[in-house]
């Protein structure tokens, strides 16, 4: 098999995707490696307890310009969770019941205070990060910001639990700018982020868009291609996998999430900036759970509280007598996700007499082509990492969801990112005017 390219895309997730398939329009010729024996990386629609079911990566929304522009191309629609018509949570004390619209009221005030001066901090969201004022903001932890507001102590409570859900992690080291920006990219209306975050699924799951990017690219695809290490030298790169096989090409789009970069070997090595980038990791280091409760219940959600082994509840689907339930929380070595009892436990400090039938998840912070779930910063990455991640390397191009602007940390990030590794390359390729 012929193992000489134009550039070699390593990481078939979103990112690497939609880098092969610019790249090959351009015509360029294009290998993927690929660790897995499949594509769409952190997103995973896969068939659980009877159903299809989005084991990573899910909600996408019209106020994320790359994916929704993908959506678009492929003629793609949304498939809404269901409004919820109950709503549980943990004040800090004890259990409450009531409806979506009181937590919501409940969050909404701390919410506001919170990101006041998202729009301020990240007038473009999109635009480089070069402001002084990011650089003051950017060593502040989410935590301490929190621990600023003058709110009352529940909704101080549900507003811990609101952040530690988003961030998927601990919110102690949280970059409070990463809040900020997730705010003000959705015109600084915390409320519009968060449908953002979990309303709209894509038809056909996350699967359907993968395959589209995947059927729309010449790329030549190689699965099971897990890169260990790469050399760069005067004529090009050296791409080796683990079973030996080398690949060589003039570029490398680098599509992994930075956690798993110290798995490669770099020759020569990569800057200091980013070594340490890989070695300090996100933050999203939670869970993402699946599981069944008897009876066909009306759509809820649930938010307990912060340190809960899973601190949030969202219902989705009815079907069969049972309900499917996702679960958050932000550790995912402080429970099993096939652990029903356990589930069952924290679910039942909410809902009392929900009957847990079967859970399941993957454990992506476990697994080591991820090792972090949705990419969240801690403080300082958005000053001292990102900008050196997103410098070419030599012949080399970091993309992927964990480097991006604007949306990064969601499927719109991981596209966005390798447009631009894409240009960049195709552009550094052109021969130069005299
Ligand atoms: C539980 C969970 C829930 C999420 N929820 C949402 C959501 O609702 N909405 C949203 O927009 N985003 C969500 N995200 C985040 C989103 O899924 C990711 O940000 C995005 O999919 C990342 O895409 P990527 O291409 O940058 O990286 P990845 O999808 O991680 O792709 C990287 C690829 O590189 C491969 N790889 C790694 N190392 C090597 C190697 N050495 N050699 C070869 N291949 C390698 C991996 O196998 C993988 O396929 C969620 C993520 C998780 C885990």
């Amino acid at each position: 098999m012929d193992n000489i390219h134009d550039v070699i895309v390593i990481g078939a997730g979103f990112a690497g995707l939609t880098a092969a398939r610019e790249l090959a329009h351009a015509g360029k010729r294009v290998a993927v490696l690929e660790a897995r024996d499949r594509i769409g990386g952190r997103t995973w629609l896969d068939e659980r307890m009877g159903l299809n079911l989005e084991l990573g990566g899910t909600w996408v929304h019209w106020t994320q310009p790359h994916v929704w522009a993908e959506l678009r191309r492929y003629g793609i629609g949304l498939a809404p969770s269901p409004t919820p018509q109950n709503a549980y949570w943990w004040n800090g004390t004890r259990a409450v019941a009531g409806s979506p619209d009181e937590l919501f009221e409940l969050l909404d005030r701390p919410n506001e205070l919170l990101a006041a001066r998202s729009r301020e901090v990240f007038p473009q969201p999109f635009a480089p990060l070069d402001s002084t004022l990011l650089a003051d903001f950017d060593g502040v932890s989410l935590l301490d910001e929190i621990d600023l507001l003058p709110i009352p102590a529940e909704q101080r409570a549900l507003l811990e639990s609101f952040w530690t859900l988003n961030f998927n992690g601990r919110i102690e080291d949280a970059a409070f700018t990463q809040a900020l920006r997730w705010v003000a990219i959705t015109n600084g209306d915390w409320k519009v982020m968060f449908e953002a975050c979990a309303t709209y699924k894509i038809a056909g799951g996350t699967k359907a868009l993968a395959e589209a990017i995947q059927a729309d690219t010449a790329a030549d695809f190689r699965f099971g291609a897990d890169v260990r290490s790469i050399d760069q030298d005067g004529d090009g790169a050296v791409v080796t996998t683990a079973d030996g096989a080398e690949y060589r090409a003039e570029s490398v789009v680098l599509a992994v999430p930075i956690q798993t970069l110290p798995r490669i070997a770099f020759t020569p090595a990569l800057p200091v900036a980013v070594e340490s980038a890989a070695e300090q990791g996100q933050l999203g280091l939670g869970t993402k759970v699946w599981f069944t409760i008897e009876g066909e219940h009306p759509a809820f959600v649930a938010l307990g509280g912060a340190d809960w082994p899973l601190n949030f509840f969202q219902s989705e689907y009815v079907a069969d007598g049972k309900t499917f339930v996702i679960g958050f929380g932000p550790d995912a070595h402080a429970i099993d996700p096939a652990d029903t009892a356990a589930v069952q436990r924290i679910l039942n400090r909410l809902v009392p007499d929900a009957k847990v039938l079967e859970s399941v998840g993957h454990s992506w912070v476990d697994d080591e082509y991820a090792q972090e779930t949705w990419p969240m910063h801690r403080i300082g990455f958005l000053t001292e990492s990102l900008p050196a991640l997103q410098q070419p390397h030599g012949r080399i191009r970091i993309a992927g969801s964990d480097v991006a602007d604007g949306w990064g940390g969601f499927i719109d990030g991981a596209i966005d990112s390798a447009l631009k590794a894409a240009r960049a390359i195709l552009i550094a390729a052109q021969p130069v005017a005299v």
